[in-house]
């Protein structure tokens, strides 16, 4: 018999930005749907009628096309089960509640919010892990067809088992059980007739014939939950594996705190996706080997639910920045050129629409830097003087060389030997060499001065190809403007 298709899904709810978590999520469902030559569906989760934006859609559909996360089915490409957002399916909730109530395994909950908080309170005073307290599954039948026919606004809940225990299997985890006694009914469908998210959950993986729910840690109580309403549907469950959630450094749930929690903030601090996807990968399962980055075509295929973590994974953003920092070794300068450039125009420091002869010179200043730009935005930051006069002088710079009178000489001199010299790097070398011999001084007390002032740092490539991929204008009149400025006093 051919086996069933693997089918896994992201089912984000549209609220806010895309936390990092949520990627994770996402990624690992991917992974396990494509290491499968299975299905990966995009369903939006928007039963909050409240909190859920557009705005937020669009950072989720951001989020996963800047991580080459692509969706078979989903609300814009569609598919057999469609639609593919909740609030467009609250019907199909609505008939499955009706049903689970005229089989008695629900039923209807008058209890305003108010009161539920009033009595949550004080069962929490009492020491006592709050939950329904089941007042409205005893209402007598008459009662509540009277309070039903008044037209008194309710909620429908769901009535859990309430002896014994409910086993979750999963992937990842094993076996774990729940006490039914703790766990008490549950709200499936608001007074607003939106179902809650247990329900819809439960209802649209069964609907949309999903084989594997992938999805973070703190839905694991959620489970137990499902499986149940899942039994009273007479559904069969999918098999479920819940990631370790993802930490900060200091141990604590990644936050704010801790740096950018927003995927796509990643993008404008300039890493590069494939270096993020194969750092996201990392987090919660290991290749089984030494070697940690790997290509999206290797991570697909080594991908296994078996060699996921149950601990939390620790986002360590100096090793993204490492992985980062090798995939811009590993990238064609072209390549890396062709990425840089759209945050070179953004920060109005490269046209928009370049000569071929522009972007080949792009592409030599990504070679020379390449060992040391680490992400994308160092281009805008750290090296911006390859675009612009407009840089900054660094205090070491400034403290080491910049202060000192005799500076003004040195580069005044440079200046105008490199007025006569040949314009490539072994030439422009030895005009300096031969500079430091006239002044009877080491070489570096010419070179040191040159880069500080033509760059404003005091490290950086090689500074004569350096100098020779800026031209000789620029060179001569960035030695001339800084000899100027020493002179003057003004660092
Ligand atoms: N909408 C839920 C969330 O964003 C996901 C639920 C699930 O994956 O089952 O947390």
């Amino acid at each position: 018999m051919p086996e069933k298709e693997v089918r896994t899904r992201f089912a984000p709810s549209p609220t806010g930005y895309m936390h990092v978590g949520n990627v994770h999520t996402a990624l690992f469902a991917w992974l396990f749907a494509r290491h499968n030559h299975g299905k990966f569906i995009l369903r939006i989760e928007d039963t909050d009628e409240v909190r859920s934006t557009p705005d937020a859609l669009a950072h989720i559909y951001a989020g996963l096309e800047w991580l080459g996360l692509d969706w078979d089915e989903g609300p814009d490409v569609g598919g057999p089960h469609a639609p593919y957002i909740q609030s467009e399916r609250l019907e199909s909730y609505q008939a499955m509640v009706r049903g689970l109530v005229e089989a008695g395994k629900a039923y209807p909950c008058f209890c305003t919010p108010e009161e539920i908080d009033e009595r949550r309170q004080i069962t929490l005073a009492r020491g006592v892990p709050p939950r329904y307290d089941g007042k409205c599954k005893r209402v007598d039948p008459e009662e509540r067809a009277r309070l039903m026919a008044e037209g008194v606004p309710y909620a429908v809940n769901f009535m859990m088992r309430e002896t014994g225990t409910t086993t979750v299997t999963d992937l990842i985890r094993g076996e774990v059980d729940f006490e039914n006694a703790l766990m008490g009914d549950f709200v499936i469908q608001k007074r607003s007739g939106y179902p809650t998210f247990h329900m819809a959950v439960v209802a649209d993986d069964h609907a949309m014939e999903i084989t594997h729910v992938i999805r973070a840690d703190d839905h694991l109580t959620n489970t137990p939950r499902h499986l149940q309403l899942m039994e009273a549907l007479g559904i069969e469950p999918p098999q479920y594996a819940h990631l370790p959630i993802i930490l900060g450094p200091d141990r604590s749930k990644l936050s704010k705190r801790h740096g950018a929690v927003s995927m796509i903030e990643y993008k404008d601090l300039g890493y590069l996706p494939e270096a993020m996807f194969n750092f996201m990968a990392l987090l919660g399962w290991s290749p089984g080997e030494e070697r940690e980055v790997m290509t999206r075509e290797d991570i697909v295929e080594r991908f296994s639910l078996d060699a996921c973590s149950k601990s939390a994974g620790v986002f360590d953003i100096g090793k993204a920045e490492w992985i980062n920092g090798e995939y811009m070794q590993i990238l064609p300068p072209e390549e890396i050129a062709r990425r840089v450039m759209p945050y070179l125009v953004e920060a109005g420091l490269f046209e928009a629409e370049p000569t071929a002869e522009r972007w080949a010179w792009l592409a030599k200043v990504c070679d020379i830097m390449k060992e040391r730009a680490k992400l994308l935005k160092t281009y805008v930051t750290w090296a911006r003087y390859f675009f612009t006069d407009d840089y900054e002088y660094e205090e070491r710079a400034v403290e080491k060389w910049l202060k000192k009178v005799e500076t003004a000489d040195t580069l005044d001199a440079l200046a105008e030997k490199y007025e006569a010299a040949a314009w490539e790097a072994e030439a422009l070398e030895a005009a300096t060499r031969a500079l430091a011999e006239e002044k009877g001084v080491k070489a570096a007390e010419v070179i040191h001065p040159c880069r500080a002032a033509v760059t404003g740092t005091t490290i950086g490539p090689s500074l004569f190809h350096l100098l020779e991929l800026l031209e000789r204008e620029t060179v001569v009149g960035r030695l001339r403007r800084t000899a100027g400025m020493v002179r003057e006093g003004k660092f």
